[in-house]
């Protein structure tokens, strides 16, 4: 049996100030969409969070993202000037351009964060993103923080711009128009350009289109022991969970890490980090009356629906945050 988990330096992570997104992105690994309330801190929860990561990660690269930060942008501005003020290095902040009205307002909206120190936007482009925002929206964006934010934007993924040409930029995507004129093979592609982890929406996505194994198949090879102790990409949440790696649904307290940690209250956890501990998962939850389904696309998409039956039938500290969890956010896996 494993009993602790050793976490080193938090080296890169996202500071999340909430899951709700007025998007609903069919590859998203953190399930965020409008109907997500939990991960929002409170001004006194944002404050209490910036302190812990200035002594626990005080050397960190950060970003900050959601959801969508600039849903509320009173919140954000607090965040940034909080990390400016404890010294914190903060990259970007990444949005999916869905606040932009117009040229004019864009600008403004950047022109008064860059004043409190932001450098950069992480701009999503993708015909995942592009099915629920406007193409024209997003291009308004690039050109507006182009011009007044001194790092402008990085635009994640720029290859992507000619699939989203090939329908008029100023209406969302027909996303299903785009594949069934190019088939399943084009979809998967765009997961694979991508880089899609196959966890949350996307590993069911993968699944949709195609890429297909019996549970037994899925359960083996699960990159778990790497990407849990991986900080090169965690995240923080506004009640100061922390999801290793890219583990969406998975969370530790923040306050625990980084260092050795008692894996005894974190049973999910630690199975996981057993041989063939992602089998021995599915084996636990059968008792609980879990059923796999026929196909998955992956380990993490595997994980992902055994532990939505744990969260509901055994809920533990490791599992979590609850939005995630909730059927309305992880729609695959319905029926
Ligand atoms: S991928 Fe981004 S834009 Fe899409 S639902 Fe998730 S948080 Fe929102
Ligand atoms: S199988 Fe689960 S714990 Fe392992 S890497 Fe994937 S999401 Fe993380």
């Amino acid at each position: 049996m494993v009993d602790s988990l050793t976490v080193g330096p938090l080296v890169g992570g996202g500071l999340v100030l909430g899951y709700a997104c007025p998007s609903m992105c069919r590859h998203c690994l953190y399930a965020c969409g409008p109907h997500r309330k939990d991960g929002k801190p409170t001004l006194r929860e944002l404050e209490g969070i910036l302190d812990l990561l200035a002594e626990r990660a005080p050397n960190a690269r950060y970003h900050i993202g959601g959801g969508e930060p600039l849903l509320d942008r009173a919140l954000l501005r607090r965040a940034i000037m909080g990390m400016r003020d404890r010294g914190l290095s903060l990259e970007y902040v990444e949005t999916n351009a869905a606040w932009v009205s117009s040229p004019q307002q864009a600008v403004e909206v950047l022109a008064e964060l860059e004043s409190i120190g932001l450098r950069c936007v992480l701009v999503s482009v993708s015909p995942f993103h592009a099915e629920h925002i406007p193409f024209q929206k997003t291009r308004t964006l690039i050109e507006a923080a182009r011009r007044v934010l001194p790092s402008g934007a990085f635009v994640w993924i720029q290859e992507f711009v000619p699939d989203i040409l090939t329908q008029p930029e100023d209406q969302p995507l027909n996303f299903e128009a785009l594949v069934d004129e190019r088939g399943d093979p084009y979809a998967l592609s765009l997961a694979l350009r991508y880089g899609l982890v196959p966890g949350g929406r996307a590993g069911r996505y993968f699944e949709h289109y195609g890429r297909r194994l019996g549970w037994k198949d899925a359960a083996r090879n699960a990159p778990c022991s790497n990407r849990l102790i991986d900080t090169s990409h965690f995240h923080v949440d506004g009640q100061a969970r922390y999801v290793p790696g890219l583990c969406a649904g998975i969370v530790l307290p923040l306050e625990v890490l980084p260092g050795q940690v008692n894996l005894k209250a974190y049973p999910v956890i630690r199975t996981l980090l057993e041989r063939d501990g992602l089998e021995k998962l599915v084996l636990q939850a059968m008792h609980l009356g879990f059923e796999p389904k026929e196909h998955y696309s992956a380990p993490c998409d595997l994980c992902t629906h055994v532990r939505l039956h744990l969260y509901k039938n055994r809920p533990t500290a490791d599992l979590g945050p609850e939005g995630f969890y909730d059927p309305r956010s992880l729609v695959g896996f319905k029926g």
